[in-house]
């Protein structure tokens, strides 16, 4: 049978999503196709509340995203500050560096939110071309405050990327509204598709900086140059051609953007609020300690938990013999630590209950004898009955 899958993404998707991906597959220069990937890009705008943005929709993951970013806005020897709040901020100081940046990290305490003066006090010793914040780490789960820093690196001048690859579509985001100049993403977390897509919007700002360059993109394919011709043309309805869009996941992404504008986002934020606050407050009646240091920035699309006194990794395969896949540590420190639960997408009541019911009925399978049976479960229905 299969398990319910709930590890932070890939994340299961609907059934249309799934149908959309099953029917023949498209000619990139089929009408049909040509009306869905530019709906889908206009539809991607939508969802970063980016009226004023150019979106890119390329096949790869979420670090071709990233890449997609940093390629375009870096030139040698520019200076980049990195908001640090775990292994995915590291990536993009790896792919900053690797593309010539020198690389400044305000870097926050494990599970912690990054401190506000000192990425301030940085800004302003700059100069700095642009700034990065990972809106939620998927190693920490920790939501950075990421209005109040993109707004700072706004009133220093400096472009601010912020990587809302475990964020978008769960966590609210106002790309125009609060100045940010990158809003990139991937499509197998809360956009509700496979993996396969890397996803961006970019403002006019960034559009500016990137035809200032000096010298070219170092490499062909994340090249803006490349693909800005193949966004616009689709987008006005008409083909074009760089290298083969993936026509079938294009299509699946038409489909979930079009679910998601459907449910709203702002009820769509809610909903992910509402089983986040189920899930954590299940475990704190269960005595499971988050990785995040407060609730103000633990995440809404998935949980950090140490293990409990005498519990290791082997929890994780004690849940899937329960039926519930979730997934092990992530942050080189700790690791072998602690567990994840991911809560995004199409996450409703009915998995919020299986799952920590699962969690608890592997604890006791472990020997865990700490909490009793259906304290946890009791603790998340009284939320979500409210
Ligand atoms: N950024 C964040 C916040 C992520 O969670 C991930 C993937 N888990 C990535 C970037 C990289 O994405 P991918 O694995 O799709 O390359």
């Amino acid at each position: 049978m299969r398990d319910l899958l709930m590890i932070p993404g890939p994340v299961d998707v609907d059934a249309d999503v799934l149908a959309a991906l099953a029917a023949p597959v498209p000619g990139h220069l089929d009408a049909d196709f040509i009306a869905t990937f530019g709906r889908a890009l206009k539809r991607l705008r939508e969802i970063s509340l980016a009226p004023g943005a150019q979106p890119f929709v390329v096949s790869g993951s979420g670090t071709l995203a990233m890449e997609l970013a940093v390629a375009n806005l870096t030139e040698p020897g520019d200076r980049a500050l990195v908001v640090n709040t775990g292994y995915f901020s590291d990536r993009m100081a790896f792919i900053l560096e690797r593309h010539g940046a020198k690389v400044t990290h305000v870097r926050a305490p494990l599970g912690g939110a990054p401190d506000a003066a000192q990425v301030e006090a940085e800004l302003r010793k700059g100069p700095f071309k642009l700034m990065t914040v990972t809106h939620v780490d998927t190693s920490t789960a920790v939501l950075a405050p990421v209005e109040s820093l993109v707004k700072a690196a706004r009133r220093h001048g400096v472009l601010a990327v912020v990587d809302g690859v475990c964020a978008t579509a769960g966590e609210p985001f106002h790309q125009d509204a609060w100045g940010a100049d990158v809003y990139l993403t991937a499509s197998q977390k809360a956009v509700g598709v496979p993996p396969g897509l890397a996803l961006l919007t970019v403002s006019p700002r960034a559009l500016e900086a990137w035809r200032q360059r000096k010298v070219p993109v170092a490499s062909v394919y994340p090249d803006w140059a490349e693909w800005l011709p193949v966004m616009e043309a689709y987008e006005a309805g008409k083909p074009a051609y760089f290298a083969t869009p993936p026509t079938s996941l294009i299509r699946a992404l038409d489909v979930s953007l079009g679910q998601i504008l459907a449910e709203g986002l702002e009820a769509r934020f809610e909903r992910h609020r509402r089983m986040a606050r189920a899930f954590r407050a299940a475990w704190s009646a269960m005595g499971l300690r988050m990785l995040p240091t407060s609730e103000a920035v633990a995440a809404n699309t998935l949980s950090a938990l140490y293990y409990p006194d005498g519990m290791d990794a082997s929890l994780v395969g004690r849940v899937k013999a329960q039926g519930v896949a979730i997934a092990g540590g992530l942050h080189p420190e700790l690791k072998t630590r602690y567990f994840r639960v991911g809560h995004m997408n199409r996450v409703t009541a009915a998995d919020v209950l299986a799952t920590v019911g699962a969690i608890e009925r592997a604890l006791q399978a472990g020997g865990h004898r700490a909490t009793a049976s259906g304290t946890g479960v009791a603790a998340a229905q009284a939320v979500l009955s409210d």
